[in-house]
């Protein structure tokens, strides 16, 4: 059996991945962390997560654990997920991360650690949006500079990033395959006279409402047809079988960085 451990455990995504932890044949769950002051701490991680079995208590410190799993699966903040990744790189533990929102410098943080261990890193753990991410890149190889590129995501009320970490992943994707670079081309929202749509940019709106999951669309306009490649998710479970997925995965891979891409054999 290979020993996950799980940040965030009280989180929403924390929550659905010790279920999904659970309900997998080659994994079992060894350590469950929240921060300091949570009202989560010594809490039973399985009962916690709606489970009828007991799992693990609940602790405060990473560290304090750090020799009871294989890979840790960190969906939490990216503080918190870079000072997570460097304790995993300084034991040689494995880590598969789902956070999302970091900042070109906390980014290299966690791709720093992959120098000494193996990292999963993905802003969208689900299958079917891996699929749409290669699904874009053959549209954007196809469509070429023909169209308009239009990215629109929502997500529910208590997300703190925006647009997330999917669209940007799915208009990275875009541009690479169009040779664009997106920190040139991306608009983020759009207000007042803003006069014609500039032929090589990339559109991103964003809707935050109610408890959507993650609903994205990337629109592809031409004059007298569109595309639309979309995908909704409907429960969290989607992410969190994809990250125990990944987990199982990674946990044969020597050090190194790796995405979904590459668990689903889709490079
Ligand atoms: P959430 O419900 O706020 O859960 C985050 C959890 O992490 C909370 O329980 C939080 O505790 C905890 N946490 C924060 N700092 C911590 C630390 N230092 N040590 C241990 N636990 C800590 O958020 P969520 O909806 O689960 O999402 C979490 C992250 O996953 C976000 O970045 C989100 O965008 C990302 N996400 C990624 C995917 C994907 O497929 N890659 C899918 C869904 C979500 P407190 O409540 O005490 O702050």
């Amino acid at each position: 059996m290979i020993k996950i451990a799980v940040t965030g455990a009280g989180g929403r995504m924390g929550r659905t991945l010790i279920e999904a932890v659970a309900n997998h044949p080659d994994l079992i769950l060894a350590a469950a962390i929240e921060q300091p002051g949570s009202p989560f701490l010594s809490i039973d991680a399985g009962s916690l997560a709606g489970l009828d079995q007991s799992c693990v208590s609940i602790v405060d410190d990473l560290n304090d654990v750090i020799d009871d799993f294989d890979v840790l699966i960190d969906f939490t903040a990216p503080g918190a997920t870079v000072s997570n990744a460097q304790a995993c790189a300084r034991s040689g533990k494995k880590m598969v991360v789902g956070t999302t929102g970091f900042d070109a410098s906390q980014k290299a943080a966690v791709v720093a650690a992959a120098e000494s261990t193996s990292l999963c890193m993905a802003s969208n753990f689900s299958t079917g949006v891996n699929l749409c991410f290669k699904l874009l890149d053959m549209a954007a190889r196809v469509l070429g500079d023909d169209v308009d590129i239009e990215i629109s995501e929502a997500h529910h009320r208590h997300k703190v990033d925006a647009p997330s970490g999917t669209a940007l992943s799915m208009g990275r994707i875009v541009a690479d395959a169009l040779g664009r670079d997106l920190d040139e081309v991306a608009i983020y929202g759009r207000e007042g006279q803003t006069g014609a749509r500039k032929d090589d940019t990339i559109g991103f709106a964003t809707i935050r409402a109610g408890d959507i999951v993650g609903d994205h669309t990337v629109m592809f306009a031409a004059e007298g047809e569109r595309v639309e490649i979309s995908h909704k998710a409907s429960s969290r479970m989607s992410f969190a079988r994809g990250a125990v997925r990944a987990a199982a995965w990674l946990a044969e891979k020597p050090p190194g960085l790796f995405d979904m891409q590459d668990v689903l054999g889709l490079k």
